[in-house]
């Protein structure tokens, strides 16, 4: 184990040297790490497929794949050759030039969602933000600014993010928010109509909310945003940066909820923002924006000096080459299934603690009942965060949504017999809450 040692500490050149072990690491986020996270107690050291090792060796089954990133697992050989190639040859070089990798994989989106174009940025956040951009370009002529999202979403972290997110809890602290942002009930057609106003320009939904406790929009939703915005003028713009990526089923969250949906031929939103999975783990993020749309935002009117490197590019290249070379659309969908069904089965066994499982492919949630006396008594403490870290202490990972539901967002290759190892470790620490 590697010694860790603090070095120019302005106070006093303090060492943490408990060998390298937990305290040691902590006691340096403790000084040096901004405190934004209750962080779960655990230091990780390495990952390989579906697993995470800590610094004991002690090993976790990863169902939370990075909150929906690590697309093909942890170290997989295909992603390392890539980021091993593509470093020796070009990292970066700026985006006053041309790279070969990035218009690839601009094509390659391309293709799989629609007629467009393609911006690279280097979050979900960022990927947002340019798409409230185009909408504001796109009616500032007219004085048509303001953007409809719906409650429990969930948009980012920056100030025009946490300005869309449908959640108190991410602006508390931080008012006054960015102005032109309103929130609609979700999968509520009526609502929308109800809530245009002159100023209007776009309307903002996830395909499948993640953050919201993984709520999937309905078919009818979609197709009547589709018309209610082309009534309108507005632009229709789709957060898929954690329900896309292959997550539910196809490509992008729509494209699995309107399969053989009559009158769902050709549904199309207007803009689209990625990130999490696209990179596998590298940090990369992009908006497409469709073909009528494709050109508002012109030279100087937007930028990033990391987005679309050739290095996140040629990556994101060989991602998108092994899912679909090893039919992990389809795998994830199969091992989705059998996850779901082995969720309801602990709903109906332990009926105290769980009110019900939902979700879409490899994006699922478990809800909890309203009250749980085992998951409580720790102040400040959600019986989600509670499960959460009972399920780290038995060796299984899963991600918190809100206060009452876990969210299980694995690798898109999880193997079957993983997903019935993590349903097993659910069981076992279920049955300990009675
Ligand atoms: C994670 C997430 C974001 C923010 O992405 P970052 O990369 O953390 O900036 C935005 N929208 C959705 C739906 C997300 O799940």
């Amino acid at each position: 184990m590697t010694k860790l040692e603090v070095q120019g500490n302005a106070t006093n050149g303090q060492r943490c040297d408990s060998a390298g072990s937990g305290p040691t690491v902590r006691a340096l986020y403790d000084h040096y790490v901004v405190p934004t996270y209750a962080r779960l107690g655990v230091v990780f050291t390495r990952g390989q497929g579906s697993y995470l090792f800590d610094e004991r060796g002690r090993r976790y089954l990863d169902l939370g794949g990075g909150i929906a990133v690590n697309a093909l697992g942890h170290a997989h050989p295909a992603m390392v050759q890539a980021l091993e190639r593509q470093a020796r040859q070009l990292i970066h070089c700026s985006n006053y030039y041309y790279t070969e990798p990035q218009g690839q994989l601009a094509r390659e989106l391309v293709v799989r969602t629609g007629p467009g174009k393609v911006f690279f940025c280097n979050s979900g956040a960022e990927a947002n933000e340019g798409l409230f951009k185009l909408a504001r370009k796109f009616g500032h002529a007219e004085g048509r600014f303001e953007i409809l999202t719906t409650y429990q979403s969930f948009h980012g972290r920056t100030l025009a993010g946490i300005s869309a997110t449908g959640q108190d809890k991410v602006k508390q602290g931080f008012e006054p928010m960015v102005p032109g942002f309103r929130h609609v009930p979700y999968n509520d057609l009526a609502a929308v109509e109800r809530a245009l106003s002159p100023a209007t320009v776009a309307v903002l939904i996830e395909g499948v909310q993640g953050e919201g406790g993984v709520n999937v929009a309905s078919p009818d939703y979609l197709l009547g945003l589709r018309r209610l915005c082309d009534e309108h003028k507005l632009l229709l713009l789709m957060d898929e940066v954690q329900c896309g990526y292959f997550r539910t089923g196809r490509f992008l969250s729509w494209q699995r909820i309107l399969e053989g949906v009559p009158g769902a031929d050709g549904f199309l939103p207007d803009g689209v923002a990625m990130a999490k999975a696209l990179g596998g783990g590298f940090p990369i993020g992009a908006f497409w924006v469709r073909d009528a749309y494709a050109d508002l935002l012109g030279p100087g009117s937007h930028g990033t000096t990391f987005g679309g490197t050739p290095l996140a590019c040629a990556v994101a290249l060989e991602v998108l080459r092994v899912v679909e070379g090893e039919g992990l659309a389809a795998h994830a969908r199969r091992v989705g299934e059998l996850l779901l069904a082995g969720l309801q089965d602990l709903v109906a066994r332990y009926p105290r603690v769980l009110a019900s499982a939902r979700g879409l492919g490899l994006m699922l949630g478990l809800q909890l009942q309203p009250e749980v006396p085992s998951l409580s008594g720790e102040p400040g403490k959600s019986p989600a965060a509670r499960l959460t870290t009972m399920l780290l202490e038995s060796g299984l990972l899963v991600i918190p949504a809100g206060t009452h539901v876990i969210r299980l967002l694995p690798a898109l290759n999880l193997g079957e017999d993983e997903a019935r190892e993590g349903l097993q470790l659910l069981d076992r620490t279920l049955r300990q809450l009675g």
